[in-house]
């Protein structure tokens, strides 16, 4: 995992320190000797990591690091806090100026590689996602998004798995006092994973020492593998002092770690950070996800698009060659359908399409495609439907059209009819654009019969 990192600090002997430790892991290292240069190279540069002296002569880290989440260039770059001192006051001084950890120095490089690699990690998720997300947008596919704002999201689930049920009762009592969060726990291994795979919380805490033996580290791992709780944010309690035990879960795919002894307020900000990551993430992926249906689905009657039903076509197609059963293509176009807009108007008219849509639903099998195809033409593919079935239930279709009067919102009712062009498909017989190009030539023949009928293509 390349990567390129920042190393700020006043003194050049411990930027070269740090230096020639990163570049023999491979690393890109650049360097910045004051707070302003800091900040002007992260801009220029667009680092992937910030290693970030907190004492220099003319900015403290805490400014800097303040700086950098203020400016929309720099605030997704991770800042680490080199310091000289760990005493717990700083610590939450750093978080709260949004640095990601701390690097206490003399730096142990076990710490220093594998928050660096942790990082990294999150960093190239993030890109990636963002980068999926600005070629949904070009593609025009997402609605505009606002990252962080989380004003009607549902409550956070957090997962407790403390050492002692004592402990949790603490843990729980400080963490549901933040906003909108709900809390559970247990202090088994067993347990946490089947309570994880049903309530699919949205953060877990994992101690170090878990009860009846268990093996946190091996929890943490198990819980990064399953699929209901891939993104969730981890957070592990090490007690037992060594920072290589940190650097391990790390490794293993916890978010982030805290040391025992802590400040209750340092557990919380790296929760809510974490958190607040995690919602942006989300965000991203549902945004995707959305513009990935919308690419697909025609807004006005919710049924498939073209795109869509000629790329499913092709796997009805597939499924007809191994059965040998027929298949039914049927096309749709309501009759006179401008005269609706030019004499009622374009409300109206969209009106009459979603009705149409509603009562083609209502009248074909959970099984057949229905999309819509462009203006007031409409698709509908049977699979394993011969030339009875077809006939039977286009007719009802037609009818279904001409029977009941379409109302506007007005009151006003319009007689609508449909003409339909049928083509069955064999499965020696079913290249989907020759299909419905032969529905098609079925529906132009209806349409000059005198609307309002059924007509099919007989095969040659
Ligand atoms: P025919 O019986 O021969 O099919 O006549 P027609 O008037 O239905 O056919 P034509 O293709 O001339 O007109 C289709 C009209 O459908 C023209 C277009 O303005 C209208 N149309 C296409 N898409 C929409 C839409 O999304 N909403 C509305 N309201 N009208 C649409
Ligand atoms: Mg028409
Ligand atoms: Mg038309």
């Amino acid at each position: 995992m390349p990567g390129r990192i920042l190393v700020v600090d006043d003194v050049a002997t411990n930027r070269l320190i740090l230096k020639a430790k990163l570049a023999a892991s491979y690393y890109d290292v650049i360097e910045a000797d004051c707070g302003q240069a800091a900040f002007d190279t992260a801009r220029k540069e667009q680092p992937d990591v910030i290693l970030l002296d907190i004492m220099m002569p003319d900015m403290d880290g805490y400014e800097v690091c303040e700086l950098l989440k203020a400016c929309p260039e720099t605030s997704h770059i991770p800042v680490v806090m080199v310091t000289a001192s760990s005493a717990p006051k700083e610590r939450i001084r750093g978080l709260s100026v949004g640095a990601d950890d701390f690097l206490v120095k003399p730096i142990n490089d076990k710490a220093l590689f594998a928050r660096v690699r942790n990082l990294l990690r999150v960093k190239i998720m993030f890109d990636e996602l963002k980068l999926r997300d600005s070629t949904s947008r070009e593609l025009g596919l997402s609605e505009f998004l606002e990252p962080g704002d989380g004003a009607e999201r549902e409550n956070d689930t957090v997962m407790l798995a403390p050492a002692t049920k004592g402990q949790g009762d603490v843990w729980r009592e400080r963490i549901s006092r933040m906003p909108n969060v709900e809390v559970i726990g247990t202090c088994s291994e067993r347990e946490a994973l089947n309570m994880a795979r049903l309530e699919q919380p949205d953060a877990i805490i994992v101690h170090q020492r878990l009860m009846e033996d268990g093996d946190s580290l091996r929890l943490i791992s198990a819980l990064r593998a399953r699929p209901e709780t891939r993104q969730a944010v981890m957070i592990y309690i090490v007690s037992d002092g060594a920072i290589e035990t940190a650097a391990k879960a790390l490794d293993l795919g916890t978010s982030d770690y805290v040391m025992e002894p802590f400040e209750p307020e340092e557990l919380i900000i790296r929760l809510r950070t974490q958190l607040q990551r995690k919602h942006y993430s989300d965000q991203l992926r549902s945004n995707m996800r959305d513009g990935l249906k919308m690419a697909v689905i025609d807004p006005l009657t919710g049924l498939y698009n073209r795109r869509y039903a000629t790329q499913h076509m092709q796997k009805i197609v597939d499924r007809a060659k191994e059965s040998g059963n027929d298949f039914a293509v049927m096309m749709m176009d309501l009759d006179r359908f401008k005269l609706i807009n030019d004499t009622v108007g374009h409300d109206a008219g969209d009106m009459v399409l979603k009705e149409f849509a509603l009562r083609i639903q209502e009248n074909v099998r959970g099984v057949d495609l229905i999309a819509r195809m462009g203006g007031e033409e409409f698709l509908v593919v049977m699979p394993d439907a011969g030339s009875m079935v077809a006939k039977h239930v286009s007719e009802r279709l037609r009818r279904a059209v001409e029977s009941k009067p379409f109302v506007t919102k007005d009151g006003v009712e319009l007689n609508i009819t449909v003409s339909i062009g049928v083509a069955i498909a064999s499965s020696t017989n079913c290249e989907p654009s020759a299909l419905i190009k032969r529905a098609d030539l079925a529906l132009y023949a209806a349409k000059s019969g005198g609307r309002n009928l059924v007509s099919f293509h007989e095969a040659a």
